[in-house]
């Protein structure tokens, strides 16, 4: 028979950073569309594993130098890649067993719910009244907490003690009995600093309105978030307040014009990577400054040995002579992909940009 401490063994050994479980019964009276007894009546347990974002894949963010690398390797790369490998490797151990294990580490993209929890209208029916329309989201930080990995913290970002906002979370539901985790109470891992908010590129997070919600029999609160506006600037884009002036950084979003933000150096938001991987933003706030004020605080245990941040924040000024020709000549110019644009080309432009300084100028900021 497997136990837990097996299955903790196995999925360490696979690459999961932190791994911790969970009983089914922590999820009662999770709303319909997000309970996972709703896609495994059965469900006895859920395993929860934590996969790092490595602190260097956040570098060149910093820096303003290399903007691809969080979404790629630190955000699609292990949802779309390592993750999967590692949590249906953890399955398959389960399967021969002969139970039932459904691996999970992705959002769905097919959820019959939108970002703020309500339907999507016309979308999709249930199978049979009572049942939730497909498809059920689970929330996979909910599940991290249910699991004993850590905490939600004010910025509503999972919390690990290992990584703190830096990680990324795995599920598998199983109808395996498995001995659980208690719920984290180790040191206290945000300390309400609101450093989240007030970072955001979005202003997404309120600092006053709170939104409170029962977990396994706990009372977790964290800050109210415009999905919306956080949604706009994750991408390195701001709302164009003027209706006469262009937005030409992205297509519309929420009928609202956008243009290019102080937070992004990109004339056009560049393109997706592993599916939605497009964090212009870099958790500028939720993830950047949460770890930063963690780290200073001296409560994480994944330890380096400099701080992280080493200069001020920088922010693009838009508004000198150069940049905005620049701004001016890409927006006649379609969103650059590799699929259209060769690598012989790219560092062709690199070097003559380089050459007449027509590469936006990048602007410390207090
Ligand atoms: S930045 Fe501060 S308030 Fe926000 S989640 Fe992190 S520790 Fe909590
Ligand atoms: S992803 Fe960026 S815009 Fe969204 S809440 Fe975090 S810091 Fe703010």
């Amino acid at each position: 028979m497997i136990t837990s401490e097996m299955i903790k063994q196995r999925g360490m050994s696979l690459g999961a950073d932190a791994i911790g479980i969970g009983n089914i019964e922590r999820w009662k009276g999770a709303p319909l569309q997000m309970d996972p007894r709703q896609i495994m009546p059965e469900c006895k347990s859920m395993i929860g594993m934590v996969f790092r974002v490595m602190r260097g894949s956040l570098r060149g963010v910093e820096e303003g130098t290399f903007f691809s690398n969080y979404s790629s390797m630190g955000y699609g790369g292990i949802t779309y890649l390592f993750m999967p490998m590692v949590v249906m490797n953890l399955c398959r151990m389960i399967e021969d067993d002969g139970f039932e294990a459904i691996p999970m580490g992705h959002q769905s993209d097919w959820r019959g719910i939108d970002n703020e929890g309500a339907m999507r209208q016309g979308y999709s029916v249930p199978v049979v009244p009572g049942k939730a329309a497909p498809d059920v989201m689970l929330q996979l930080r909910i599940g991290a907490y249910l699991c004993g990995l850590g905490e939600i913290g004010y910025s509503k970002m999972f919390l690990s003690p290992q990584f703190g906002p830096r990680c990324r979370v795995g599920l598998v539901l199983t109808d395996l009995e498995l001995e659980p985790d208690p719920i984290y109470s180790g040191p206290q891992l945000c300390n309400k600093c609101k450093a989240c908010t007030v970072h955001c590129p979005g202003q997404a997070m309120s600092r006053d309105k709170t939104v409170r919600v029962e977990l396994g029999g706990k009372t977790i609160e964290w800050g109210e978030l415009d999905c919306k506006a956080c949604d706009i600037a994750f991408r390195g884009g701001k709302v164009v307040d003027d209706p006469a002036a262009k937005g030409f950084y992205t297509e519309a979003m929420y009928g609202k014009k956008i243009t290019a933000s102080q937070y992004s150096p990109f004339v056009k938001k560049p393109s997706n990577l592993y599916n939605t991987g497009q964090a212009v933003c870099g958790g500028r706030g939720c993830v950047r400054a949460c770890m930063i004020s963690m780290e200073k605080r001296n409560v994480l245990k994944n330890k380096f040995k400099k701080e992280f941040r080493r200069d001020r924040q920088w922010t693009v000024d838009w508004s000198t002579p150069e940049n905005r020709r620049v701004a001016a000549a890409g927006e006649h110019i379609a969103q650059v992909s590799l699929s259209n644009t060769s690598a012989g080309n790219l560092m062709k432009a690199a070097v003559e940009g380089e050459k007449n300084g027509a590469l936006p100028r990048i602007k410390e900021a207090d």
